[in-house]
């Protein structure tokens, strides 16, 4: 089944608000299985909110409309609706029931202005839903196998009311279940990805598979259409297998809400080791991510931020020649960082990352030039990196390479 959005009102066009209520459903279409090929945002604006409609209505079997359910002149939605299905406007009594109650509830009942009533009217026929946050009620017209969708624009009451009563609906009519699992990847550049992937990509009908690039990762969603789980689930399974066997230990989860600092916290507690950040360009960031972690205070013994020469001298034991030879964005700096730190903190494993966030270029080194070192006992890696973007993008790459270098020496 198709379905398609409509998100009405000026202020959404104009940019003053964001455009959450088409994320939220756009979302919630996928998990119902619905092909969502297009979206339009319209003004306050009669005959344009009629057109847009027509055209949605054409070309897609359910519509969803956010907004313009109000109770002032400008809120044009229902009227414009009922217009373009043919349907007419009829008073509902449990809507102005519900209208009265939630103003006394606000104790504005002396000030129910006639404009309120506008929002007891509903197309005659259609199904009616309840606003347990607001007074504009939600509603569904069926006609000639369509279905619309109206629902309020406040996501307060938006949302409360499409968990509530339009799934329901929808579970109805759309009988088939989607079930979807995500490859997460670090390591493989998100172009290799795809080319790694591209004869599943091409051949794909059902599941499908679809890849989406993160800062220094790449994911592979793949998504089953079926009756039950257990079907949905059996397409799905063999296709990750496929993908665990090109990608290897690339692979850090195919949990969709496993993150990389996830995966290290939990194998840092399996493992019951210490681990300790020295952090020069990404100044802390690496413990924030990690600090992310519930649990984490087992395993995180010390954060150190060692920006400047002099603090990775006095924190944590860098030499001055080191420094003085090699520069502070060098190898042998990014190495003793890692030491220092085990030392200095008393824990089993250091991670340290040095490097030009830019904009300027430092010691004769190109922005982007990172070294990422891991101790662990008397086994030391340290990579070079060359990161492009700005200063922020550097710095966010820098991280995502360190806990991957962490995860990997974990293992
Ligand atoms: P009201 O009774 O509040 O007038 P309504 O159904 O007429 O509700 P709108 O007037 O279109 O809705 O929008 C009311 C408010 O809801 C907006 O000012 C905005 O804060 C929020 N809103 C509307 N549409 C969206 C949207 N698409 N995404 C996020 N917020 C929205």
């Amino acid at each position: 089944m198709v379905a398609e959005l409509i998100s009405v009102g000026t202020e959404i066009l104009l940019g003053n608000i964001v455009n959450t209520n088409a994320a939220y459903l756009s979302e919630k279409c996928a998990s119902f299985g619905l092909s969502l090929y297009n979206q339009q945002v319209v003004g306050d604006n009669e005959d344009r909110l009629a057109d847009a409609l027509k055209v949605a209505i054409e070309r897609s079997d359910i519509v969803i409309l956010s907004g313009g359910l109000g109770p002032t002149q400008d809120d044009l939605t229902k009227e414009v609706t009922a217009k373009v299905m043919g349907c007419e406007l009829i008073e509902d009594a449990h809507s102005k029931d519900h209208i009265i109650s939630m103003l006394k509830s606000f104790a504005l009942k002396e000030n129910i202005t006639e404009n309120n009533w506008k929002q007891a009217f509903v197309p005659k026929g259609a199904i009616i839903m309840e606003n347990h946050n607001g007074t504009a009620p939600g509603i569904i017209i069926e006609k000639d196998g369509k279905s619309i969708i109206l629902l309020p624009g406040p996501p307060n009451e938006m949302i409360p009311m499409f968990e509530e009563s339009v799934t329901v609906y929808l579970n109805k009519l759309q009988p088939e279940i989607l079930y979807s699992m995500m490859v997460k990847i670090c390591g493989v550049g998100e172009s290799k990805v795809e080319t790694l992937v591209l004869d599943l990509i091409n051949g794909q009908t059902n599941p499908t598979i679809a890849t989406y690039a993160k800062t220094g990762e790449a994911h592979i969603r793949i998504t089953a259409k079926a009756k039950n789980l257990g079907s949905a689930k059996k397409m799905v399974e063999p296709i990750v297998e496929t993908l665990k066997d090109r990608f290897k230990d690339n692979i850090y989860s195919t949990n969709e809400n496993e993150e990389l600092e996830d995966v290290v916290v939990k194998e840092l507690i399996n493992k019951k080791l210490q681990v300790v950040t020295v952090e020069s360009c990404t100044g802390g960031l690496l413990a924030g991510r990690l600090i992310n972690v519930s649990g984490v205070s087992q395993v995180l013994k010390q954060g150190f931020i060692t920006y400047a020469n002099e603090s990775k001298m006095k924190l944590v034991n860098v030499n001055e020649s080191t420094l003085k030879q090699f520069g502070a964005v060098s190898k042998e700096v990014a190495i003793e960082m890692a030491k220092g730190g085990i030392i200095e903190a008393d824990a089993d494993i250091g991670i340290a990352i040095t490097g030009i966030a830019g904009p300027n270029a430092e010691e004769d080194k190109p922005v982007g030039l990172v070294y990422i070192a891991c101790c662990y006992k008397d086994n030391v890696v340290v990579k070079e990196y060359n990161f492009n973007g700005n200063r922020q993008k550097v710095r966010d790459q820098s991280v995502t390479k360190a806990l991957d270098l962490l995860r990997r020496c974990l293992k």
